[in-house]
């Protein structure tokens, strides 16, 4: 609505247009409009009273749940920041992260009591634990705390202020603090109501499964907030109970990564299921393949809308609506969302034309204010002229259309040749007996780097090498094709699906530098 100017105010005006509509539901605990808005201000209450002050980070570790949109909401009327933390890190990364921030204040859900302490114990700086749903010596009641808060400042949020600190997924190395303001998330919202199949409506049920400190999680969540509608969230993706949920709760719209979906589509449960209540699929953070793609389409039945995007673009990007999902668009990543420019560079910084392999690069309002504490890094990120480097090796058609080859840091350079591991992971996906694969480059004394396959087999399948690289051969030129395949029994990824390729690159190249990555 027109009260929604920037994030700050979804709690207030949502609570006024609809007040005991549920705005959280998790694992069977609902907060409506006006309890999140009554709550928000408790928490902005209490940040004051902590002595938080406009520009400072307070930090969340925990399972998804309703306290973490009154502790967003509530710093972000304080004119604070969140900076959320990855629960899947090892307790010396959280430690970093923790540092990083500079947060004072740290909230934590029970499951991660041990580790908070822990971490907390190795931070030089005095840091106050807040539990939430619980309590323990050294570590205070969020609820308590709360409940008993004054009201919340009179504090006007204004642009520039930071609202939410993500950490990148840290898929190529040590995570970085994005800066997201209260002008990118405006940006944000203004332009998704724009975006085909991103309009959710307020009688809409949105499912989500991407962590909450991943910018898909927090974004498909605001979307739905912001449209007064009713967000679920589940703290953990049990690919059996998002089907079940998906069905019974009549959900309308859900983000999944593509690893996801693959999940999802292997449960026997899927052949009987009913989705008729389901509009659109939403999915990106990584490349899919065209036959996952294909087989999505006809399982689920519904409208798929791609996204391309990164933290640092406050997730926007670029997007393949539902009705563009045929023919060689369904390799597209789309095109830009409205105002905002994509281009394709060369290594000098050049803008090149259709057709030309370059990097992917984002200019427009939901471009981050900067990595938190990295000049450097934000100069080798951002442009002068504001453009976002994405890191990401792409081109553009005649049409518009871009499409997205892989990190550049994963290309690999094969006699002379660059290989793009995404386009050979989509050309063996379809191959009969391959549940997943990855491709990485590994050292060969004649070509440099050689294409190695490391694939999952489907359950009861063998496939042979001979068989995945004929199959691969079939569709790709040779060059590109692996040379070798290697079998695994899952392939390692981060949370939000991604396969950490320099995870498994690392055992073949022991004591050896890579080129790139
Ligand atoms: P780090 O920057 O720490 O290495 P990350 O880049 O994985 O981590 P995110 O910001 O979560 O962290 O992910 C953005 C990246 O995800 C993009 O740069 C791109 O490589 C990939 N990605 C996002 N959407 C898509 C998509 N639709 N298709 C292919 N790749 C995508
Ligand atoms: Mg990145």
């Amino acid at each position: 609505s027109d009260a929604i100017r920037i994030l700050a105010d979804i709690p207030a005006a949502q609570a006024n247009a609809f007040g005991d509509k549920p705005a959280v539901e998790v694992e069977g605990r609902t907060l409506t409009y006006a309890e999140l808005d009554r709550r928000a201000d408790r928490v902005a209450g209490l940040l004051a009273a902590a002595g938080v002050k406009p520009g400072d980070r307070v930090s969340w570790l925990g399972r998804g749940s309703e306290a973490f949109f009154e502790i967003f909401f509530g710093a972000a009327r304080a004119r604070a920041c969140l900076a959320p933390i990855n629960s899947r890190l090892a307790p010396p990364e959280i430690a970093f992260i923790l540092k990083d921030s500079g947060a004072d204040l740290f909230f934590v859900t029970p499951d991660f009591f041990d580790v908070a302490q822990e971490v907390v114990s190795q931070v030089d700086r005095p840091i106050r634990l807040i539990g939430v749903g619980d309590s323990r010596p050294g570590i205070e009641s969020y609820e308590a705390l709360r409940d008993a808060a004054p009201a919340g400042p009179a504090h006007t949020p204004v642009h520039a202020d930071d609202v939410l600190q993500l950490y990148t997924s840290g898929t190529t190395g040590l995570p970085k603090g994005v800066r997201l303001n209260n002008a990118n998330y405006a940006a944000f919202l203004k332009l998704r109501t724009q975006v085909e199949g991103f309009d959710y409506g307020a009688d809409d049920t949105v499912l989500i499964v991407m962590p909450l400190f991943h910018v898909a999680g927090t974004n498909i969540s605001f979307a739905g907030l912001a449209a007064g509608g009713r967000v679920i969230v589940m703290p953990e993706f049990k690919p059996a109970e998002v089907l079940r949920t998906m069905q019974e709760e009549r959900v309308a719209h859900i983000f999944l990564a593509p690893a996801m979906i693959n999940m999802l589509l292997q449960q026997p449960e899927i052949a009987s299921a009913d989705f008729s209540a389901l509009k659109t699929i939403a999915y990106g953070a990584s490349p899919i393949s065209e036959a996952l793609l294909a087989e999505a389409k006809q399982r689920f039945g519904c409208g798929f809308i791609q996204f391309y995007g990164m933290t640092e673009t406050t997730g926007a990007g670029s997007y393949l609506p539902p009705d563009a999902h045929e023919g060689e668009l369904l390799r597209s990543c789309g095109k830009p969302w409205p105002t905002l420019e994509v281009t394709i560079m060369d290594d000098g910084g050049r803008e090149v034309g259709p057709g030309e392999i370059g990097e992917i690069a984002i200019r427009g309002e939901i471009v981050m204010a900067g990595y938190w504490n990295r000049p450097e890094a934000t100069a080798e990120t951002v442009t002068p002229e504001g453009w976002l480097r994405t890191g990401d090796a792409g081109y553009r058609n005649e049409h518009g259309f871009f499409f997205v080859h892989d990190r550049v840091k994963d290309m690999i350079v094969s006699g002379g040749e660059n290989v793009y591991p995404a386009e050979v992971e989509n050309a063996i996906l379809g191959c009969p007996g391959v549940a997943d694969a990855a491709v990485i480059g590994v050292p060969d004394a004649r070509w440099g780097e050689a294409v190695k396959a490391i694939v999952v087999r489907a359950p009861g399948a063998d496939p042979r090498p001979e068989e995945i690289i004929a199959w691969a051969r079939q569709r790709i030129a040779a060059y590109k094709a692996p040379k070798s395949v290697d079998f695994i029994d899952a392939l390692p990824r981060n949370p939000s699906g991604k396969v950490l390729r320099r995870e498994l690159r690392k055992p073949y190249w022991e004591g050896r530098d890579r080129m790139v990555g």
